[in-house]
């Protein structure tokens, strides 16, 4: 499939950041989009690059009503060269892929989608930020169109992909977060959506997240829907505990997200002989832990932040700390080595990286 490209005119470029210190996240955009459109048997088609803007779509639109959207996260990374590359995005397309099979959706060929994605960057190349620790995020996203009302799979649909830098996960320093045990709300419930990255999911985790900010806390601990005594996941990451000398992250049971940085730290921490397993862990066997001293490192994973330390967590009002609150000698270790893979500092034993530019 051609892909036909519209390039923005001079005079209506987007107002590019001053301060490169101060991006935030998910503030500014790119000047161009990558979309295409899907129709029950003539696929997809009509591939184009555009300039950024609104799209339309009619209010009865199927995704606006039931929720049939699919979407991803992943970064472009500056080298120190100059050049521009990413961490495997094959692993992002083909688990966009498996998202699109739980929503009823059409899948995208992974080959082309990456070539449309390397040629949306190339063309936004200034976008992707020089300072240390900031890159260029990519939110490629799928979404119903078929304006009718009832609930049904959409025969038509929109995929596009939208890009916007992004600043370093931590301007202050790599701090430990703390979070907040969640025993009423529930994210996801096996046989459901959980494994899938849709907005449904997101939805259902707002009011557990506002009720944890209120009280100063930075995320929430999931536990499993029908037992609330396992752990699943933190916030929007995976989570790992380093028990004695081995590293424990919940197992991919269906409600659980499965991250690429999750699956990045397990092969890392294997390279360095380190036991990693895969398992439940119950809220009560992290708390005992914690209690006699077994509990070295808890930290969350995922694109944003890499790495994430957990510095406390509270748990039926009561508060437990973990490696006095300060950052753990693993976590620091794993988000060096996986920020110096990402920045193209560190060599790439694993071929995660692919070059755009
Ligand atoms: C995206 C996401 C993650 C992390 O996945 P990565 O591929 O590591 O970015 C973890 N949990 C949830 C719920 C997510 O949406």
């Amino acid at each position: 499939m051609e892909i036909r490209v519209e390039r923005v005119d001079p005079s209506r470029r987007r107002k590019r950041p001053e301060d490169e210190g101060k991006l935030g996240f998910g503030i500014y955009f790119s000047d161009h989009v990558f979309l295409m459109d899907y129709k029950d048997g003539k696929g997809w088609h009509n591939a184009r690059i555009e300039p950024y803007g609104p799209i339309s779509l009619e209010p009865s639109a199927l995704v606006l009503h039931y929720g049939q959207q699919v979407f991803e996260g992943l970064k472009a990374y500056r080298r120190p060269d100059g050049g521009i590359q990413l961490f495997r995005p094959r692993d992002n397309l083909r688990r966009l892929n498996r998202s699109a099979r739980r929503l009823c959706m059409p899948e995208v060929d992974v080959e082309f989608t990456l070539k449309a994605l390397k040629e949306l960057i190339s063309l936004d190349q200034e976008w992707v930020p020089r300072t240390p620790g900031a890159s260029l995020y990519i939110r490629p996203t799928m979404i119903a169109t078929e304006p009718a009302l009832g609930v049904k799979v959409s025969p038509e649909y929109l995929f596009y992909i939208i890009t916007g830098p992004v600043g370093a996960y931590y301007p202050q320093g790599f701090n430990p977060t703390k979070i907040l045990v969640e025993d009423r709300y529930v994210r996801a419930v096996r046989g459901g959506i959980g494994e899938a990255k849709t907005c449904g999911n997101y939805a259902a985790s707002l009011l557990a997240m506002e009720e944890a900010h209120k009280k100063g806390y930075t995320q929430v601990l999931w536990l499993d829907a029908v037992y609330q005594k396992y752990v699943e996941e933190v916030g929007t990451s995976n989570i790992f505990f380093l028990l004695e000398d081995e590293l424990v992250t919940p197992p991919l049971g269906g409600s659980i997200l499965p991250g690429i940085t999750r699956d990045s730290v397990i092969q890392l921490a294997r390279d360095w002989w380190i036991p990693v397993r895969e398992r439940l862990i119950s809220i009560d066997e992290v708390v005992d832990a914690i209690k006699l001293g077994r509990m070295k490192e808890i930290f969350a994973t995922g694109t944003a932040a890499v790495i994430s330390p957990v510095g406390e967590i509270s748990y039926k009002g009561e508060v437990y700390t973990i490696n006095q609150g300060k950052v753990g000698e693993l976590s620091k270790k794993l988000y060096e080595e996986l920020q110096g893979i990402q920045y193209g500092l560190r060599p790439d034993p694993h071929g995660w990286i692919e070059k755009v530019t």
